[in-house]
């Protein structure tokens, strides 16, 4: 008996689900990897040791009660550990796909010391994906409702992961988001090959059917006045991201042919999903040589997507080395396995023109000096090291700084000076903004970061809201 072994990690290495036949995989916008079968997720998350101070809960952002849910699928209750993963995580499925594990639970397990961590990101997926498919759904039937209602602003995971805490409590979230569907930047930002968007349009259904209601295509400040929200509901919350494109400020940056990150993978995002948009938001690179600035998530979903596109060439240039990338190691694996070339300690000073269009980039060499405040070490360009990079696109992916609204000063909700909205988790009520009526979480507040992380602010402030209002 399998399930008896104590010793499993040994016997049975670590497993990742099968990836899709690479050939297909660079031409097709379907997640790369293959669920785990019944049989699989049961060995895999069997090697977990049930550790008694569990590294693995600690090191996820929203502490899920990973060996407890492992040993529940590993023992094929699916519907116990759906609803136990649910207690923690407002987006399993979601989180099992696109979280850097190995920088986070992965990366804590005991068994990396030379066993090869538990696939938990997979394990997590199979969990809901099976649980959903197989009828289950959150049960709120001892849920007692209050006369209370949130606006929440944003269908991005801090919105939801707001919402979820709210609807469990009987109170009743309404969420306003700009755009068709909800997932933020998991519908209009991560591509399909990590996360496809019937995984978004399923979960807009489990919430409908907890009572949480949606207003899609609503932009609050454009389309309903945020004095209306502010009379019309008990308390409000923002979890509107931050999508003001960083610059590199070098010559040549406003040249034909460079792209901002974010517009060419929504717009991409738009034409497959057949959404509509002006014509000059979707960028096709099929057959050209691109380059892409920077080394983070962005970096990787675009060299990606160039791939898919059939560009003739895609090249990433980074300005620290491999080790210093901020993105998740899987992602630079999977590109490269696509035939990225990766270019480290690089860094761009100029985009070369011909004609009045984008032909290169000149890049600079540098090595890594001294700390910043961050203790990350800074590049230093080495005199004399010059070149240009050929290249008919640029892709400029150096990440996202918040985009406050103007209609922030009306409703006295103050702004850091990076433009975060000021709120935080160590104060009375979780995550209250200047406006004690108004609260605030997500990348909105702590900057671009992680999916998981702004789940565990929507749900943080969702709590800092429930005490407020008493309930
Ligand atoms: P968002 O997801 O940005 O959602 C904000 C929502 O607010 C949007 O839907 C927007 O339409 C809405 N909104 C804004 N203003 C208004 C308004 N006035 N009225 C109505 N609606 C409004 N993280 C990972 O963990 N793993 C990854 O692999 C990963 N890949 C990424 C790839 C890309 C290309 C990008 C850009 C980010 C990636 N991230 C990844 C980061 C992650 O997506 C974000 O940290 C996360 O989505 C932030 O959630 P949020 O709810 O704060 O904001
Ligand atoms: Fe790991 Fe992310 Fe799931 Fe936490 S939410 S267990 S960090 S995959």
């Amino acid at each position: 008996n399998r399930l008896a072994n104590n010793f499993q990690f040994i016997d049975v290495g670590r497993q990742d689900p099968d990836t899709r036949a690479l050939d297909r995989r660079k031409t097709e916008y379907v997640e790369i990897y293959d669920g785990f079968s019944k049989a699989q997720v049961a060995e895999q998350s069997h090697r977990c040791l049930e550790c008694g101070n569990p590294y693995c809960e600690w090191k996820c952002p929203v502490h899920n009660f990973i060996p407890n849910w492992l040993k529940l699928v590993a023992e094929g209750n699916i519907f116990e550990a759906a609803e136990l993963s649910h207690q923690t995580n407002t987006l399993p499925e979601v989180c099992g796909r696109v979280c850097p594990q190995d920088r986070l639970c992965e990366g804590a397990c005991t068994l990396n010391d030379g066993f090869g961590a538990v696939t938990i990101g997979a394990s997590e997926k199979y969990i809901t994906d099976t649980a959903l498919a197989m009828g289950w759904r959150p049960d709120l039937s001892d849920v007692v409702p209050t006369d209370k209602k949130v606006a929440i602003i944003g269908a991005g995971p801090a919105g939801l992961g707001c919402a979820d805490i709210l609807a469990r409590a009987g109170v009743k979230p309404v969420v306003f988001d700009r755009y068709p569907e909800i997932g933020g930047l998991l519908t209009f930002g991560i591509p399909q090959f990590k996360l496809e968007k019937e995984v978004m349009v399923r979960r807009r259904e489990v919430f409908e059917g907890m009572g949480i209601e949606f207003r899609l295509n609503t932009e609050v400040g454009k389309d309903i006045a945020i004095s209306e929200l502010m009379e019309e509901y008990d308390a409000v919350f923002l979890g509107m991201g931050t999508y003001t494109y960083m610059r590199g400020n070098f010559p040549g940056e406003n040249l034909p042919g460079v792209y901002e990150a974010l517009p060419y993978l929504v717009g991409n995002v738009n034409q497959n999903l057949g959404f509509e948009q002006p014509a000059e938001n979707f960028v096709n690179l099929k057959g050209k040589r691109v380059v892409v600035l920077g080394g983070g998530d962005t970096a990787m979903d675009c060299v990606r997507t160039a791939v898919r596109q059939q560009a003739e060439k895609v090249i990433c240039a980074y300005r620290r080395d491999e080790e210093n990338m901020p993105g998740s190691r899987r992602e630079v694996k999977n590109a490269r396995e696509e035939g990225v070339e990766f270019l480290f300690n690089r860094q761009p000073i100029e985009v070369v023109e011909y004609f009045g269009a984008a032909c290169g980039v000149k890049m600079v060499t540098t090595e890594l000096g001294e700390a910043d405040a961050d203790g990350r070490r800074r590049p230093q360009p080495i005199a004399g090291s010059e070149e240009v990079l050929e290249a008919d696109a640029v892709i400029v992916a150096f990440g996202f700084q918040p985009s406050p609204a103007d209609w922030f000063t009306d409703i006295n909700v103050s702004t850091n000076d990076w433009e975060g909205v000021v709120a935080e988790e160590h104060q009375e009520f979780k995550f209250q903004t200047s406006n004690p009526k108004v609260f605030a979480g997500g990348d909105m507040v702590r900057g671009s970061d992680l999916v998981v992380t702004a789940i565990w602010e929507g749900r943080q402030a969702a709590e800092g809201i429930l005490d407020f209002l008493g309930v």
